[in-house]
């Protein structure tokens, strides 16, 4: 099963990820989570791509693609995935096409935009991990503590609020086309956020196995 997740910044892809590769076991794939890492290792990659993800675009296309086709071709991946945050330009979606991956389900998981920059200024992330928190929604068992590895929980710099509004019109720009390209072949399938992160598995477990 390859399953897409799409969604504005803190729509909670990340937060379903986390739940439903655990009942499908399969991984979760987040470009996000892995760029943050090849900066905190200051790869080359990541150097390259820090600067843009400080401002809050998107970092381009040729690089992510490189990084997510390494990725999948990785052996957890041979009975499917969750992409997380891939693709989010029409061109990282050809892309996939022409690496012949065949994706079984998109998964819009839609929130209004007033709710976002609220969900986003208490969003958390782990430095170790990259498990996702929120202060009020999904807190940590020991504050700033992740749960499952122990590493400081902290904001992302571009959950900040000057860099949340560039990050939401830039997926308004670039990402929000890809559903008619996914509605386009029939795969699309949108779900209503919903307050509570439970909620909202339920009906994104109902999505992919309807
Ligand atoms: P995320 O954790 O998915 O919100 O991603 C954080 C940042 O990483 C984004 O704002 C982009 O700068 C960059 N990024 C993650 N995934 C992609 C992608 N598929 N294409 C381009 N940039 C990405």
């Amino acid at each position: 099963m390859n399953l897409i997740f799409l969604g504005a910044p803190g729509a909670g892809k990340g937060t379903q990820a986390e739940i439903v590769c655990d009942k499908l076991g399969i991984p979760a794939i987040s470009t996000g989570n892995m760029l943050r890492e090849a900066v905190k290792n200051g790869t080359p990659a990541g150097l390259a791509a820090k600067e843009y993800m400080d401002r809050g675009d998107l970092v381009p296309d040729e690089a992510v693609i490189g990084i997510l086709k390494d990725r999948i071709a990785q052996d957890d991946c041979k009975k499917g995935f969750i992409l997380d945050g891939f693709p989010r330009t029409v061109e990282q979606a050809e892309a996939l096409d022409k690496m012949g991956v065949n994706i079984d389900k998109v998964i819009e998981i839609s929130v209004p935009d007033e709710k976002i920059i609220a969900r986003l200024s208490g969003r958390r992330v782990c430095e170790g991990c990259g498990a996702s928190y929120h202060l009020d929604y999904k807190p940590t068992k020991v504050e700033g503590i992740c749960d499952s590895c122990g590493a400081k929980v902290v904001q992302r710099v571009d959950d900040k609020p000057e860099t949340v509004l560039s990050r939401l019109e830039t997926y308004r720009e670039k990402t929000a086309p890809l559903k008619g390209y996914y509605e386009a072949k029939g795969k699309l399938v949108t779900v209503e956020g919903q307050e509570e992160i439970a909620d909202t598995a339920k009906l994104t477990l109902a999505a992919i196995n309807g």
